[in-house]
């Protein structure tokens, strides 16, 4: 069977962990469940870009003792990440 460009691109080059949790996110907001853009030009406006584009968010704030592995980190919309910090409580 052929491969196809993709499956080529996969055997080459390791998945980042961006691309690790967009996949495993399903390229969703993991703060609000909306779809995040993936780049500047799925989105009109470089306003908008700025508010949706995605962010790494700690699951457990550093503050709170939370490290930067992979399993601490999730996306979030850049607008989400940053709510998050002001107002978020984990049991509210
Ligand atoms: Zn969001």
């Amino acid at each position: 069977m052929r491969k196809t460009r993709m499956e080529l691109a996969k055997g080459t080059r390791r998945l980042s962990l961006f691309d690790d949790l967009w996949t495993k996110q399903d390229g969703r907001c993991a703060i609000c469940g909306e779809a995040i853009p993936r780049g500047r030009f799925d989105v009109p406006h470089a306003t908008i870009w700025k508010k949706t584009r995605p962010t790494f968010d700690h699951i457990r704030p550093r503050a709170k003792g939370g490290g930067d592995a992979p399993a601490n980190v999730q996306l979030a919309h850049a607008r989400c990440n940053r709510r998050k910090g002001d107002s978020w409580k984990p049991n509210g």
